[in-house]
């Protein structure tokens, strides 16, 4: 393998996968750099998203939710099913192959757009040369010249001194989706998007789940009305969340994991079968970069960029979960794009203020621009509409008719500023509201297009009715 190339991309993540092909799309002779072993022993691409994040949790999510339809919803629709089991290690082998499936798919991508793979640990040791350890054998394999270099090195799970991880016991996210029977009790420190996930997986299956979170309020970052909701739904579907909640220490002992924590009433104990830890994630910035460069960081060790995501280093860029930012899949591909993109000589710019985020509970929680609590800081006027989808007749066709839509437009120019969903297909929903946003569009402008009937879309066109006062289907 000829070791000059135009860019060595470092990781690959949906951030970097996604930088290296757009590369060789552009004409620069690319090669991509990755250290991730999978259970087989085997280098696999795709990173935390697709080995043991966002895909895997997906597939397990899925899962549960047809095992949890038949048990409980069937009977409505009239349906009865004989004899429903759960068989756990089938599942399992269903997630394992979705995952296979993907990250091969990088694999040939990267061949069918010519960017080189390399299994093994890269370090940038001087301006335009990175270092290649590989990982099965810990040789020097090669010394990689490059015009520019793309740092897309990712995050690890952040780990609690208090609870070390221990193999059957204190498991971190990665683990936790991997197990091969439905615990009776787990504890899960951390009620984010993954421990709230994880905890609706192993809920829906038949577990005990209790989520201690520190924190006093229920998901800060979604928009309040729809957090109360969902924490409501949530604690309805057996999710024990017990908020205020800190973890003070844990004792692995007789088969069970020894949980000591203090809420408001003081200190509390409890044992369960599991302890998942799922409090966030840190950036892989560590050892990416050798001594003899100064890579900036900042206070809470993410590389620091500017806005075309160059770092303190010339020529030298970082993108996805190891930068600032929301720590999510498709900001780091949108990022890689943009990198691209100004290396092939071309200006394209992110827009960080439309990024949506999605948590993938039943009903899904989904949003993107500002909450109500957000422009309120702000001191922008809004107009708020909203649409419950009990009031949506494909939602009670559907029966799913928990939840709702609610836009918040700016007072003075009528142009919408947030969208918050908390519905069935909200990831899907979520998109349109993206692509509106970015278009500028103003409440009128979806009050005047046309809806299919009868879709859960519909509950957007009525939300933003419903800004001006005159939603057809609910009172206003
Ligand atoms: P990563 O995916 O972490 O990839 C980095 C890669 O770089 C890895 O393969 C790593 O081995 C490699 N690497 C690191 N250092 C080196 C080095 N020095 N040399 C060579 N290779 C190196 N996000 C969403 O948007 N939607 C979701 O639904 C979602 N669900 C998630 C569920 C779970 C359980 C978890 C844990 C995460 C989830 N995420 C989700 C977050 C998402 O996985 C990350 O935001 C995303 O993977 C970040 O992409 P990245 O390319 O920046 O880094």
């Amino acid at each position: 393998m000829a070791n000059d190339y135009d860019v060595v991309v470092i990781g690959a993540g949906p951030a970097g996968y996604v930088a290296a092909i757009r590369c060789a799309q552009l004409g620069l002779k690319t090669v991509c750099v990755d250290e991730w072993i999978n259970h087989q022993g085997e280098g696999s691409l795709g990173g935390t998203c697709l080995n043991v994040g966002c895909i895997p949790s997906k597939a397990l999510l899925e899962s549960s939710h047809l095992y949890h339809q038949a048990d409980k919803d069937f009977a409505e629709h009239g349906l009865s099913v004989k004899s429903l089991a759960v068989d756990v290690v089938k599942m399992q082998q269903r997630k394992d192959q979705v995952v296979k499936d993907l990250t091969d798919g990088i694999a040939t991508l990267f061949k069918a757009n010519k960017v080189d793979i390399i299994h093994g640990r890269a370090t940038i040791v001087a301006t335009g040369t990175v270092e290649v350890v590989e990982r099965k054998t810990r040789n020097l394999s090669h010394t990689l010249k490059a015009k520019d270099i793309i740092i897309a090195t990712g995050s690890s799970p952040v780990r609690l001194p208090q609870a070390k991880l221990k193999d059957d016991y204190i498991l971190d996210s990665a683990a936790a989706l991997e197990l091969k029977q439905v615990p009776k009790r787990i504890c899960i420190i951390g009620a984010g998007a993954i421990g709230l996930e994880l905890g609706s997986v192993w809920s829906r299956l038949g577990s005990e789940v209790v989520i201690l979170e520190a924190m006093q309020k229920f998901l800060p970052i979604v928009d309040s009305k729809l957090a109360s909701l969902a924490k409501r739904s949530l604690i309805k579907q057996g999710l024990d969340i017990r908020l205020n909640a800190r973890l003070v220490s844990t004792r692995v002992k007789a088969k069970k994991v020894h949980v000591v924590y203090e809420d408001k009433a003081g200190e509390q104990q409890d044992s369960f079968d599991k302890l998942i830890i799922a409090v966030g994630r840190k950036p892989n910035s560590e050892r990416v970069v050798s001594d003899a460069l100064t890579l900036e960081l900042d206070e809470r060790r993410f590389v620091l960029v500017d806005d075309r995501c160059q770092t303190s280093i010339p020529n030298v860029y970082a993108i996805g979960d190891v930068v600032p930012g929301p720590m999510l899949a498709h900001k780091g591909s949108e990022e890689g794009i943009m990198v691209a993109e100004h290396i092939a000589g071309n200006e394209i710019e992110l827009n960080y203020d439309l990024i949506p985020s999605v948590i993938y509970t039943h009903p899904e929680i989904a949003w993107c621009g500002m909450t109500e609590e957000q422009c309120k800081d702000a001191a922008i006027d809004v107009n708020v509409g909203s649409f419950p989808l009990l009031a949506s007749g494909r939602a009670r066709a559907m029966a799913e008719t928990e939840g709702m839509i609610k836009i918040i437009a700016d007072a003075k120019t009528d142009r919408v500023l947030g969208v918050h969903i908390f519905s069935v297909h909200a990831s899907e929903l979520i998109a349109q509201a993206v692509l509106m946003m970015e278009m500028q569009a103003t409440s009128e402008d979806i009050a005047l297009t046309v809806f299919a009937h009868p879709t859960l879309s519909e509950s957007m066109h009525e939300a933003a009715l419903s800004v001006q006062k005159r939603a057809i289907h609910i009172k206003n």
